[in-house]
């Protein structure tokens, strides 16, 4: 498949601060693909090198086969919805979303049909007159994002562009986001650090951490099979079990991974009649209800795990002894940190 953005070995420095730090990145054409990771791991200034707005201090960008380097934003054929949607305020929606095409030069019919089409696609039909403080926040989400589609560029870059929304507009945005990229074919990079949001809308996730690249993959890659301890811990909250208990369970000693909804929680009189019920004792420390499910902590030794228990089975009183036990092969062994 063709390659839409490509890293090799990319940095940014500012100074000592490693933005970004010797990434390789591979996005295909067509492709939903998630920058995720924690505040400062450097997914902004990776979306601003693809943009044109900062260079690299070391490395190489192409975009569709193009080299990047000397190109400015404007002729890249890349878009991007700002975390701040950044709208003119004391312009109208219409002459907002046509900025580009008028700055461009197009004449103002043209453009104002333009504009009106892309208020369209974003379900924003006869908006146009209104000014941006007039709209609700998911509104003016919408503005940014036909602003950013209304050229139709080959790469739209998406930088954490539903963080202000409440949780039920973000849920929908979600889908109608994921909706349009598909129905335009637009190669859409969007970041952020919320790690369901990264797994429901991405093809591929590249997991950030200090300016690194920790793993690319799919959700059910990153999710599943977590390359490091850090991508489990933070892509699911997993339960990241040390070598040396690991080397005790499997004779291996490496890291591994093992999902909370993947632990089952053995009584300790199961585990006294059944030896072999039990891969591992624990104390109940905490319960917390969430709906849905009961997240139960555990202390196994000097480690604290967490198991999800669905709502309606039995769950275990705090301070009660425990057994654990899993399908082997959901422990997943992982490298050592990277
Ligand atoms: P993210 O978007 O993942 O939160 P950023 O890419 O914004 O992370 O920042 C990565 C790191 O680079 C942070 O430590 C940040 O403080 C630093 N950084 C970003 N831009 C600059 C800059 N212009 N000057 C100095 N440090 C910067
Ligand atoms: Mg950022």
């Amino acid at each position: 498949m063709q390659t839409a953005v490509l890293f090799k070995t990319v940095s940014r420095h500012y100074g000592e601060v490693r933005a970004v730090d010797r990434v390789d990145l591979d996005v295909r054409a067509g492709e939903f693909f998630a920058m995720l990771g924690p505040s400062g791991s450097g997914k902004t200034t990776s979306l601003r090198l693809i943009a044109g707005f900062e260079q690299p201090t070391a490395g190489h960008i192409e975009i569709f086969g193009e080299t990047a380097e000397g190109v400015p934003p404007y002729r890249r054929n890349v878009n991007t919805v700002f975390q701040d949607y950044a709208l003119f305020p004391h312009m109208s929606v219409r002459d907002n979303v046509a900025y580009g095409l008028m700055i461009a030069g197009m004449g103002r019919r043209e453009r104002h049909a333009k504009a009106e089409e892309a208020l369209e696609m974003v379900r924003l039909p006869g908006y146009g007159d209104r000014r941006p403080s007039a709209l609700s926040g998911g509104q003016r989400q919408r503005v940014a994002l036909a602003r950013a589609l209304v050229n139709r560029p080959k790469v739209l870059l998406l930088d954490e562009p539903l963080g202000a929304l409440d949780l039920k507009l973000r849920e929908q945005m979600q889908e109608e986001l994921k909706g349009l990229q598909r129905s335009l074919g637009i190669t859409f990079i969007f970041v952020t650090h919320d790690q369901g949001e990264a797994l429901s809308m991405a093809d591929r996730v590249a997991v950030f951490s200090e300016g690194r690249i920790q793993q690319v993959g799919t959700p059910q890659d990153v999710y599943e099979r977590p390359d490091t301890p850090f991508v489990a811990d933070f892509v699911g909250s997993s339960n990241v079990l040390p070598p040396d208990l690991v080397r005790e369970l499997t004779g291996l000693a490496v890291p591994a991974s093992l999902r909370p909804e993947a632990l089952r929680l053995v009584s300790g009189a199961e585990a006294a009649s059944d030896p072999d019920a039990s891969r591992l004792t624990a104390t109940v420390t905490g319960l917390s209800y969430t709906g849905a499910v009961t997240r139960v902590q555990l202390g196994v030794r000097d480690l604290a795990l967490s198991a999800l228990i669905p709502a309606g089975q039995p769950v275990p009183r705090g301070g009660e002894q425990v057994g654990l036990s899993w399908d082997p092969a959901s422990l997943h062994l992982m490298e050592a940190a990277r």
